[in-house]
């Protein structure tokens, strides 16, 4: 083997190692808590910062690697990431806390530490330099202040970027590789630039960095999909490629909670709640918002005829034609049994009634190709009323809906009612 080959094979195993032993440390937490993991960290920066102001290698003409800022420094960053996906943000925001901490201290011990090597007395007898525990002031500052920025900016930055990428390694690598060379221009940048070299590091800080970025994207994509499968009781095929985090989860959850389980489309909660908050901001803004109560003709005897099942299907079909023919921002919710309340934000009472007719059409021709209820013809009654000219409040504006809608029922059902 030769040279080089041996010192980067030194550097992507220092990576891997570090690596692996936080994600054993992690995959150990219940038994041993996050503490382990958050000391061991701590260990890891200061050693890399250590090694980045002492330890280079040349790989190539004009290309020097630092063991300390390439190899161990992108394990803090991983650490937050891994905390972040698989606990919460509040544990990652202890960890970011402690770092800080911890670089904070061994600054300012070291300034004591000097002297000891400077006194008198000092015996040394590994001729250690002083300097090796005094950061420049600058350097101190810009690596805090570029500490601080980096362990914030991996979760915002994995947030957004999986917004965008799907597959789990390319998020990983992507999220670390951006953050970290966004570290390495603002770190060489602020203590480096007047340096005769500036070029030269700041070029293979971003190399490096890219490549050992690589090294923990793999070790992190093969530990979470397994990782997620043993703990979570809901793991399916597609979380292998779609880790949630947190936050994500919660999201999820919560957009879940605004849903009518039967017919998938919202809630009466999540109506009530969007249709005061679109007439508050049409207040505002001078702007219409239309609703439309449909409710299904003869529902009973779908039930009492075909069977609950069959109604059951009866409303799923329904909702999804709903769901179809309305604009991205209309909203379509299950206000009760087998009647519907659509939001339609911004849409005029005229527009609102173009809808309802086609409404009237579409719910028969959905349930008559799914094949509803035998193939009889199944139809709504629809009221539609719109903000402000018949209310000014949600509860005004349904009321007027519902009494329109009633106005269908008695007036033979199949139909729509707006004035
Ligand atoms: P109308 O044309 O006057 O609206 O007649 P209708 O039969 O639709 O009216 P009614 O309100 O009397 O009946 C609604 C029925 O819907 C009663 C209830 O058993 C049924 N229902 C309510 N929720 C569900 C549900 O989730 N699944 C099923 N299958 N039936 C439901
Ligand atoms: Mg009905
Ligand atoms: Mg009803």
């Amino acid at each position: 083997m030769s040279e080089l080959s041996l010192q980067i094979s030194l550097m992507i195993f220092e990576a891997a190692f570090a690596a692996a032993v936080l994600l054993a440390l992690f995959s150990a937490r219940r038994v041993l808590g996050l503490a382990s993991i958050y000391t061991t960290v701590g260990v890891f920066y200061y050693l890399a910062t250590l090694l980045a102001g002492t330890t280079f290698v040349k790989v190539a003409p004009g290309l020097l690697l630092s063991p300390g800022s390439v190899a161990l420094f992108p394990a803090c960053l991983f650490a937050v990431l891994l905390v972040y996906i698989r606990e919460d943000a509040k544990e990652a925001r202890s960890m970011i806390y402690g770092l800080l901490a911890a670089n904070v201290t061994a600054s300012l011990l070291g300034l004591a530490v000097v002297q000891h090597l400077r006194g008198p007395l000092a015996v040394n007898p590994l001729g250690l330099p002083p300097e090796l525990f005094v950061q420049s002031p600058r350097l101190f500052v810009v690596g805090t202040l570029a500490l601080f920025a980096d362990t914030i900016l991996i979760i915002l930055v994995y947030e957004a970027v999986s917004r965008v990428l799907r597959p789990l390694l390319l998020r990983i690598w992507t999220s670390l590789a951006l953050v970290l060379v966004f570290d390495t221009l603002l770190f060489v940048t602020g203590g480096f630039i007047e340096h005769p070299a500036y070029f030269e590091i700041l070029l293979s800080g971003i190399l490096g960095k890219i490549a050992a970025a690589a090294v923990y994207a793999v070790a992190l994509t093969l530990y979470l999909p397994r990782a997620g499968a043993d703990e979570d009781a809901h793991a399916s095929l597609g979380d292998l490629f779609h880790v949630l985090t947190y936050r994500q989860k919660f999201e999820a959850l919560r957009a879940q909670a605004a849903r009518d389980p039967l017919t998938g489309v919202y809630n009466r909660g999540f109506c009530d709640e969007l249709l005061n908050s679109q007439i508050a901001s049409a207040r505002r803004s001078g702007a219409a918002v239309a609703v439309m109560m449909v409710d299904v003709d003869h529902f009973k005897w779908i039930n009492d005829t075909h069977g609950h099942a069959e109604g059951d299907r009866a409303l799923r079909v329904i909702a999804q034609a709903l769901a179809g023919v309305v604009r991205a921002s209309d909203v379509v919710c299950r206000y009760g049994g087998e009647e519907f309340c659509l939001i339609l934000p911004g849409t005029l009472l005229d527009s609102a009634t173009l809808l309802a007719g086609r409404i009237c059409e579409e719910v028969p021709a959905a349930c008559a190709r799914e094949n509803v209820a035998g193939g009889a013809r199944i139809t709504v009654t629809i009221g539609v009323a719109a903000y402000p000219g018949d209310g000014v409040n949600a509860g005004a504006l349904i009321r007027a809906a519902d009494q329109r809608l009633y106005r269908g029922k008695h007036a033979g059902r199949d139909r729509f009612v707006a004035a």
